[in-house]
């Protein structure tokens, strides 16, 4: 049995009845919904258009929400429904990243991901969802897709119908008969700065110009990026985590340094540096009471889950190294082999997870974000280990990390390169890579992450004698570069419209 929707378009009349069902069914707040109706227009006066578009969960058959939620919170039914338990859900919002069709919103009573759920209660009791009983047209179709018997099923053989983003692969269960096929592609439609009756609460400014000739979206819901500043100071804490271990562990075998700088000063940080990111984490987290769930309720398919396992480790390996270097001196070779190894392990598995978030084409290109997290963090450890050298008056350590803090920017310039030129295959890609240069993050990131961050702090470093002042100023631009690539980098991944 597979439990699914047929929405027939050619009926639906745009009446909102199964918006207003649903939230009675299900308490859902104001301001966030389970169901809506969007509106576009077509057509230039006065010969226009106006068409419907009923959006939901589609109770993907590969639903990529599930795979990614931590804690099992979302899980498929044997009967095909994507339902959730709210009562393990930890508020991470990775599911909102997930989701192609944000579907997903955070309830604001219980601080937890919510979303249609087919209404199981009624299904269980032989009802149908509260939607189709009250469409006035009959255009809401609920049954067994599998069933060629069913309506759903007889629809289904018998007319073209249509699902929404088919090349994300999560087979979703919602089929349309008739709908604009505009209302299918999001990144495509003219915005305009308000609603038929509301201001818009974001404008999107990178989509094409206002013009009468393109289909224009006249009525929507809201949708906020889920991920804001924590994210993005988590991945800088952490490239910096990560970084004061791996540039050590270069001072040590390469450069044969030995001494305060790699024993005791790099540890340090990096212990500090990862608490921050688990810090940040949790503190993101819509219920950090919850945190522990990701313990005693995990889903080992989530990189949210395996990646806070490399930090827990990562993290207890910096404090043996630590204590080693306090108590002994010096560092036993296995501590500092095993500590690197985590070290890129704690860099690189967030690009792991960003591409688990199939809603966001913008961050799938995993093995090139992950290299690019790699880079970041030697940039950030030799950033902060030359600020902390410099402190201690420790020369010998400053012009090895000169070296390879000139290496890093050399390489993330590279990297930057080939993110402006990478052939992006997507609307929603090529959306959110205009958001990024040209569109509004473009001025702060080519004055904060480009000039500032990066070229500012190459130059001053590959200077012929550059006084140490010079690299310590490199220093602490690479630092304030880093957080704001990450920054608007996270951005420009939720800036198209996902519906
Ligand atoms: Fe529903 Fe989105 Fe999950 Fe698919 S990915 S089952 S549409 S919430």
């Amino acid at each position: 049995m597979r439990y699914g929707f047929v929405i027939d378009h050619e009926r639906c009349i745009g009446c909102h009845a199964c918006t207003v069902a649903c939230k009675e069914e299900h308490q859902v707040p104001v301001g966030v919904f389970r169901t809506w109706v969007k509106y576009v227009e077509t057509g230039q006066f006065p010969d226009t258009r106006r068409h419907f578009g009923v959006l939901r969960c589609n109770h993907c058959d590969d639903a990529p929400c599930i795979e990614i939620c931590p804690t099992h919170s979302l899980f498929r039914r044997s009967d095909g429904i994507v339902d959730f338990d709210n009562q393990r859900c930890i508020g991470c919002k990775s599911c909102m990243q997930a989701c192609p069709y944000d579907a997903l919103y955070i309830d604001p009573n219980s601080n937890t991901a919510a979303k249609c759920n087919f209404c199981a209660h009624r299904i269980e009791n032989n009802m149908e969802p509260a939607c189709v009983i009250v469409c006035p047209t009959q255009a809401i179709m609920a049954g067994d897709l599998d069933n060629p018997g069913s309506k759903t099923g007889a629809v289904i053989a018998s007319r073209n119908t249509s699902v929404r983003k088919p090349e994300k692969g999560t087979l979703p269960k919602l089929h349309y008969v008739g709908i604009h096929p505009d209302l299918l592609q999001p990144a495509q439609l003219a915005k305009q700065n308000g609603f038929l009756w509301a201001d818009r609460r974001e404008m999107p400014t990178t989509s094409g110009s206002f013009n009468a000739a393109t289909t224009r979206e006249v009525y929507d819901v809201s949708h906020t990026a889920p991920w804001g500043w924590k994210i993005a100071a988590y991945l800088w804490t952490k490239s910096i985590a990560a970084g004061a271990l791996l540039v050590a562990a270069i001072l040590m075998g390469i450069f044969g340094l030995q001494g305060s700088v790699v024993n005791v000063i790099s540890p340090a940080i990096a212990l500090i540096a990862v608490t921050a990111t688990a810090a940040l984490l949790v503190f993101d987290l819509k219920r950090p009471d919850r945190f522990f769930y990701l313990l005693t309720k995990p889903n080992l398919r989530s990189w949210l889950v395996l990646g806070g396992y490399i930090l827990m480790i990562y993290g207890a390996l910096a404090a043996a190294w630590l204590s080693f270097g306090i108590l002994h001196d010096s560092v036993p070779a296995a501590v500092v082999w095993a500590a690197a190894v985590f070290a890129a392990g704690t860099a690189g598995y967030s690009a792991f997870l960003f591409a688990q978030a199939r809603g966001r084409d913008f961050w799938r290109h995993k093995w090139f974000f992950c290299w690019q997290l790699l880079v970041q963090a030697f940039m950030a450890g030799a950033a902060v280990l030359v600020v902390a050298s410099l402190e201690l008056l420790h020369p010998g350590a400053v012009a090895s990390l000169r070296i390879l803090l000139e290496s890093s920017l050399v390489l993330a310039a590279v990297n930057l390169l080939v993110e402006l030129v990478l052939p992006r295959r997507t609307d929603e890609e090529r959306f959110a890579k205009r958001f990024l240069i040209s569109g509004a993050a473009g001025r702060r990131f080519w004055v904060a992450a480009v000039i500032l961050g990066l070229l500012c702090p190459l130059v001053l470093t590959v200077l012929p004698n550059a006084v140490h002042a010079a690299t310590g100023i490199a220093a602490v631009l690479a630092l304030y570069g880093l957080f704001w690539f990450e920054y608007l980098w996270l951005r420009a991944g939720q800036s198209a419209p996902l519906s």
